[in-house]
């Protein structure tokens, strides 16, 4: 079955659009992942999520867009950057142009958290401008749970660590991996990641760049406290890995097929119906 649009001439293509109003568009970044991991890991992930879910699920696949927004990094040698507005440009003329042959439900595969803001921005002008509904899936916000103890989306950590190895296990350098926990400057403002710190009870928002908060570029997001101040890796095996990533293909699979038929009533804002709760006192 074909399902990736690359490998579509104009004619399947064609046809593929009279039967589905559903594309799935991975999104990832050139970005620095630590001593062991290349800088394609963001978009690597999200791509091979993206083929697989296709395979499956039979759902048209878009070709990946690998670069992202990711000047935070840009401290690291290799790192290639869009500015915010450049990428979400780029995404709505995707958008644009998916909505010319009848496409009114997109998934997003993100593979790189700095795109979050600007994927959903575009999504938004794209549901005001052509009724098109957009969903962003991202493999962290899909497992919700720590691995190991570790938060899901720690940057070259653990899970990120199982993506790469259930993609491309070849380019790994499993003897480089190390843990990270975010550096600490100050006795009272405790950095918690890259965009906040904790003040006595309270977190404050701190958008930071990488080479703040860690000098390896991965990025464990725990305090040197609750670190198990360890470089080891030995759990995360190609068959963990693979598992984790099936797991996600798995919900997505299931996810498209609901999403696909998912329906949002029209938008009517009326004096009536805002006040209907009332009428039922
Ligand atoms: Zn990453």
């Amino acid at each position: 079955m074909v399902y990736e649009l690359s490998n579509m001439s104009w004619i399947e293509a064609g046809e593929k659009f009279k039967k589905t109003k559903l594309a799935i568009v991975p999104t990832g970044s050139v970005e620095q992942h630590g001593p062991h991991l290349g800088l394609g890991a963001d978009w690597i992930q999200a791509w091979t999520i993206a083929d697989r879910v296709g395979k499956k699920s039979g759902s048209l696949v878009l070709p990946v867009m690998p670069y992202g927004v990711s000047g935070h990094h840009s401290d690291f040698p290799g790192v290639i950057t869009l500015k915010f507005s450049t990428f979400q440009n780029v995404i709505f003329d995707i958008l644009t142009s998916l909505s010319r042959y009848g496409i009114t439900r997109v998934l997003f595969i993100n593979g790189h958290g700095g795109n979050l803001g600007a994927l959903s921005e575009a999504a938004r002008k794209a549901r005001e401008r052509y009724g098109m509904l957009c969903a962003i899936a991202q493999w962290w916000d899909i497992l919700n749970r720590p691995i190991f103890g570790q938060p899901v989306m720690a940057h070259a950590g653990y899970a990120e660590t199982a993506f790469m190895l259930a993609s491309r296990p070849e380019v790994v350098k499993m003897e480089f991996a190390i843990l990270s926990p975010t550096k600490q400057v100050d006795e009272e403002i405790e950095l918690v990641n890259l965009g906040s710190a904790k003040f006595r009870d309270g977190i404050i928002r701190m958008p930071l760049k990488t080479a703040d908060v860690s000098d390896s570029g991965s990025m464990t997001e725990a305090h040197p406290k609750d670190s198990p101040g360890t470089t080891d890796y030995s759990m995360i095996t190609r068959e963990f890995s693979e598992n984790l990533m099936n797991e996600v293909v798995d919900w997505l699979c299931g996810f498209v097929e609901r999403f696909e038929r998912f329906e949002l009533p029209q938008i009517s804002v009326s004096r009536e119906k805002a006040l209907e709760p009332l009428k039922k006192k």
